[in-house]
């Protein structure tokens, strides 16, 4: 099997399961204050110092969540509400790219719905992918009150790396609040957390186990609970910890910290995947391509061969990657990220994302070119015979 989908989930790292199966072990309650219970806090600040470190954050800005869906989520709805304290600092105004994934855009318009005085905006992306940093200084420049601005760090789909430390600078001339969704970005590129208020992760994208997360926040930064009840975590977001999970989280940010080799190893593979790609199907496109990318991840499409189609016949063939539209009850979508760079609906309908990580192999390249020259073939007919 040929798995290239490591930006929806990056298989466990042994890191990453040793500290799972061996936190299962040992149990316990973080909050107990016995023996066991503190052997279990142990485990839980060994990972909350190593998420921190991958952020270059400090253990104090991290809250342990269910995944960044939930980060997200906190993050927003608890900047609003946080920030209805004073009067002076009201969240009015929000900017969301319009890559953002849908945690962020789906939460950003609910919250404009619960709150009237809130008004959600989606910035617009250049059609290479990346944020339209001009647009974002017109929008803070008008209109009052305090804004909060979402720009990922890079993208999921394309993988292109945002501008954030401009983002950053016309943010905090602004006044207004950072949250950067740092997903697939993490361990890819560095990340600077002292240039955002707010920075959500996730487990499962690096080799960690799924369900576990976390929103980093800074210290002066307005954040009410949206999990009410134990007073865990410093009382904004209670409930148990998910120990095992937590402990695989921290395993993989751990395993990351030292990634230069990693990560120069997965670029070669991705980028002999494109070579090869271009040479099997020279009409290929790749979305982003001209833009820095993370080293993992290559959105591309060739034309005429459907992605709904190329992802079965892929499969039978072994091969796991991912469609660029996102299937919900049945139905395809083309991609809000492809459709937000002006990509033709005709391009996007063959749109395909193969993502790479620390599981990777050049026996996966080829496995994912061969595949990728049959089926283009069956759909196109040989390249030689083919006038264009
Ligand atoms: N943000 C981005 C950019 C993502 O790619 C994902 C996962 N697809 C999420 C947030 C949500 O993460 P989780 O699965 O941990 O809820």
């Amino acid at each position: 099997m040929h798995y290239l989908d490591h930006n929806a989930t990056s298989p466990l790292r042994p890191e990453s399961l040793s500290a799972v199966t061996h936190a299962l072990a040992v149990g316990g309650n973080p909050s107990s204050i016995h023996a066991n219970g503190r052997a279990a806090r142990a485990i839980v600040e060994e990972a909350r110092d190593k998420v921190a470190a991958l952020a270059g954050a400090r253990p104090e800005n991290v809250i342990f969540t269910s995944g960044a869906t939930e980060a997200n989520h906190l993050a927003l709805f608890g900047a609003v509400e946080g920030s209805l304290e004073g009067e002076a600092s009201r969240i009015t105004r929000i900017f969301v790219s319009a890559i953002e994934h849908s945690s962020v855009l789906a939460t950003a318009d609910r919250l404009a719905e619960r709150f009237p005085w809130v008004r959600t905006t989606r910035l617009p992306v250049t059609g290479d992918g990346v944020l339209d940093v001009e647009a974002l200084r017109v929008g803070l420049r008008e209109g009052k009150g305090r804004a909060l601005v979402a720009v990922m760090a890079a993208n999921n789909e394309i993988g292109t790396v945002q501008p954030i430390a401009e983002v950053s600078k016309l943010v905090r001339e602004a006044g207004a609040l950072l949250l950067v969704d740092a997903v697939p970005a993490a361990g890819k590129i560095a990340l600077d957390f002292a240039l955002c208020d707010y920075m959500t992760l996730s487990a499962h994208k690096i080799g960690g186990p799924q369900g576990a997360g976390a929103l980093l926040a800074a210290g002066n930064v307005p954040l009410a609970a949206q999990l009410v009840g134990g007073g865990q975590q410093k009382g904004l977001r209670a409930g148990t910890e998910n120990l095992s999970g937590i402990a695989g989280f921290g395993a993989a940010a751990h395993a990351l910290a030292d990634g230069e080799g990693e990560r120069a190893r997965i670029r070669h593979l991705r980028d002999h995947f494109e070579a090869g790609l271009k040479q099997a199907a020279p009409e290929t496109v790749i979305f982003g391509m001209e833009q820095p990318r993370l080293c993992s991840t290559s959105g591309f499409a060739i034309p005429g061969v459907l992605a709904e189609n190329a992802l079965i016949a892929l499969d039978l063939d072994g091969v796991m990657v991912s469609s660029g539209s996102t299937c919900s009850s049945g139905k395809v979508a083309v991609s809000h990220v492809l459709a937000a760079m002006g990509v033709e609906e005709k391009l996007a309908t063959c749109a395909l994302r193969a993502s790479f990580g620390w599981s990777s192999s050049m026996e996966d390249v080829h496995a994912a070119v061969q595949s990728l020259a049959k089926l283009r073939e069956r759909v196109r007919g040989p390249k030689q015979n083919e006038a264009a």
